[in-house]
């Protein structure tokens, strides 16, 4: 690793390296294209150009406007103009006359033997002279071009090109002063950009390594280019994600040690004053023990159907049974609490396809919740309805309800909103924690609804199976 992580050059370099490497290979074409492709680029962009202008004079050969087309394009563009016939006489004929001209200076014969030139080598022809002037050359052109009274003419364009080696040295100078520059510049950029970019990494990755410590506090600053500010926020929400699973695992600890000792503690208590005193063995102190063991059971029973659901070990033994007449079965059992006043409302009985065992035990958790936590007039309402082809079942209490912001979290494993262990009235924190696991695993949606002073409202839908009502 060590080794590896030696040989990996940084972002730094990495960036510097690139920019330097792309300033370079910018800077080299350039020169290739300024210095050494810059002749052949400018004669070939005249050449086009002769060509061109020849070939708007052909096209233009029968028309009354070939003198004024032929004037005009010389005096634009600089380039000489010429239009003669079979017999050499001259047609046509501009020429700048401070510039050099091979045709204006040609006899009637030489302009014959041209025209015969051209004609031989099939229409035309394309011929560099070197000029008097020094370095600069000439290009002729030479085009037959076909009238309307039968006999062809010869269009011949000249145009000069002159001598860029001039430019070319002022441009190797300048390249040589912007590749400079450009080369200054650039890594002076890279090594900025490499810092920004890698700056906030080296500290992100410090922090990591804290992190994966074991220092949950710790916070990433979401600072640099976009995407590493999304992954500063990223981490921190990990981070967050990390200290809640911290701290609910230290509840956890707290709670069931608690949990745990709590029974032991009064079992043990009464069955020492059992043996101790003859006197005590009565069926009052018996039941607390039987109570007492009951509570444990509950609780080691809830703590290995949470890890069983949570692994995903507890499979559904789907089956199609009458959820509503499930529920009443449900409270029947609560009959005995006299205390407390129980209501179901629902119109016509509603068959589901699920776990009925599983759906029993979300029903008693809710309403031992509702009891656990009910008002004070102990009145606990469940209702059924149905909507979409899905059936909804609720259970309201008037009790304290929950604060809004605590709501996201009862949920969770061990999360209870009191947390000043209020044994008798609280229970192991892990009911709903099992409601929720449940009816994930039937793919059913659930919620709450609570104001706090009022009550709190749990409910959890299914499908309903409609044709069999
Ligand atoms: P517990 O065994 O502590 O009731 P649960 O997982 O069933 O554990 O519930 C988690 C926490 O949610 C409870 O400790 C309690 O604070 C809150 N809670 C659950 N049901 C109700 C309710 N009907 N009214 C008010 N608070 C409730």
């Amino acid at each position: 690793m060590s080794r590896r992580k030696g040989r990996q050059p940084g972002l730094y370099v990495q960036i510097t390296a690139g920019f330097c490497l792309f300033a370079l290979l910018s800077l080299v074409l350039l020169w290739v294209l300024q210095t050494v492709l810059l002749n052949p680029f400018y004669r070939a962009i005249k050449t086009g150009e002769a060509k061109r202008i020849a070939d708007s004079i052909v096209k233009s050969i029968d028309s009354p406007e070939l003198d004024s087309t032929a004037y005009d394009t010389c005096l634009r563009t600089g380039v000489n103009i010429f239009v003669t016939d079979p017999i050499g006489r001259r047609l046509v004929g501009y020429h700048q006359t401070f510039k050099e001209s091979l045709v204006a200076s040609m006899g009637r014969m030489e302009r014959i033997a041209m025209f015969d030139k051209v004609n031989l080598l099939g229409g035309t022809y394309t011929e560099t002279f070197q000029s008097r002037q020094e370095g600069a050359q000439l290009i002729l052109l030479g085009t037959i071009a076909p009238t309307a009274n039968g006999d062809p003419w010869l269009v011949l364009v000249e145009s000069e090109i002159t001598p860029v080696d001039a430019t070319v040295d002022t441009l190797r100078v300048q390249l040589l002063c912007v590749t400079l520059v450009m080369l200054l510049l650039g890594t002076a950029l890279a090594a900025f950009l490499a810092r920004r970019i890698a700056g906030p990494l080296t500290a992100m990755s410090e922090s990591a390594k804290r992190l994966g410590q074991g220092d949950y506090s710790i916070r990433f600053a979401p600072q640099g280019a976009r995407e590493v500010s999304e992954l500063a926020q990223t981490l921190n929400y990990a981070a967050g994600e990390l200290s809640k699973v911290d701290q609910l695992r230290r509840e956890l600890l707290a709670n069931v040690s608690h949990d745990l000792r709590t029974p032991l503690t009064m079992i043990k208590g009464y069955a020492e004053v059992m043996r101790d005193l003859p006197g005590e063995n009565t069926p009052e102190n018996v039941q607390v023990i039987v109570d007492e063991a009951g509570r444990l059971t509950d609780l080691v029973n809830d703590l290995l159907d949470l890890s069983r659901l949570e692994a995903g070990a507890a499979g559904l033994a789907l089956t199609r049974f009458d959820l509503t007449a499930c529920i009443c079965a449900i409270l029947t059992r609560y009959d005995k609490l006299a205390d407390y006043h129980f209501s179901f409302q629902f119109e016509g009985h509603i068959t589901v396809e699920a776990d009925e065992l599983k759906i029993s035990q979300v029903v008693y958790n809710l309403v031992n919740n509702a009891i656990h936590y009910a008002g004070e007039d102990k009145t606990i309402t469940l209702r059924q309805s149905v909507e979409e082809g899905r059936v909804r079942i609720s259970v309201t209490d008037t009790g304290e309800g929950i604060p809004a912001d605590k709501l996201p979290d009862i949920w969770d494993r061990y999360y209870k909103v009191d947390k000043e262990h209020r044994r008798a009235q609280v229970g192991t924190g892990l009911g709903l924690s099992i409601v929720k696991n449940i009816l994930e695993l039937h793919g059913g949606a659930y919620g709450v609804e609570s104001a706090l002073g009022q009550g709190s409202t749990f409910w959890f839908e299914l499908p309903a199976v409609l044709d069999e009502e």
